[in-house]
């Protein structure tokens, strides 16, 4: 299946960190960059946010970021008069009370959608390529798939042979990694505190990445 997000999977193995993450990060960036100039006007996404109540708290904040004040005091200016007509009662506690459980419960974020999708669509084209000794090359150089992305990938494949062709290039670079920690952490002791520091200084960052997923 070589089309362009095959291309592009493979084009992700050259980023640091989890390949999976890097994609969804560099989709979500731009998808939070278009999104306030196209959603002022467009009555179905507006209806979808009101249903939504805003976003989740981590995407709230990273669209605070962007330049478009007006476009999130638009937003936010409908969230506040519905909730405040239509979800608060001070003369009422228990319906206020059951209107926040069921705002909560159906609260969703059109991001977390979005880059849900992109995720699995890329899962899709990861997992079905893998077995493809050129896409397995590429792979072999990449840092490899964050904790998450490793279980989601695994859990994709029923061939057994696929998954443990795949752990094994997992246990290679897990090996690698370790290693550099531990190199790492040896020159934090004072018998060492000579030695300059090489690939391996940024080898928490990367630790990170593995274990909780790269950055948002
Ligand atoms: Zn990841
Ligand atoms: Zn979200």
């Amino acid at each position: 299946m070589e089309d362009l997000n095959y291309f592009n999977l493979v084009e992700s193995f050259n980023a640091n960190g989890c390949p999976l993450c890097f994609i969804m990060k560099e989709r979500l960036d731009k998808f939070l960059y278009n999104f306030l100039d196209e959603t002022v006007t467009d009555v179905d996404t507006r209806l979808r946010i009101r249903k939504n109540f805003g976003f989740c708290h981590a995407h709230a904040w990273m669209l605070q970021k962007s330049e478009n004040c007006l476009g999130q005091g638009i937003i936010y200016q409908d969230l506040v008069e519905t909730f405040h007509k239509i979800h608060l009662s001070p003369s009422d506690p228990k319906k206020t009370r059951k209107a926040l459980d069921r705002l909560l419960a159906d609260r969703k974020c059109i991001f977390c959608e979005h880059v849900g999708g992109i995720e699995k669509r890329y899962l899709e084209v990861f997992s079905g390529n893998f077995d493809m000794p050129e896409v397995k090359a590429a792979y072999e150089k990449s840092q490899g798939l964050c904790l998450n992305h490793m279980a989601m990938a695994v859990r994709t494949w029923r061939n057994s042979k696929t998954i443990s062709s795949y752990l094994e290039v997992e246990s290679v670079k897990l090996k690698e990694l370790d290693a550099e920690l531990k190199e790492f952490i040896r020159k934090f002791d004072y018998r060492f505190s000579g030695e300059k520091f090489g690939k391996e200084k940024d080898s928490w960052i990367r630790a990170i990445d593995k274990i909780s997923g790269g950055r948002t």
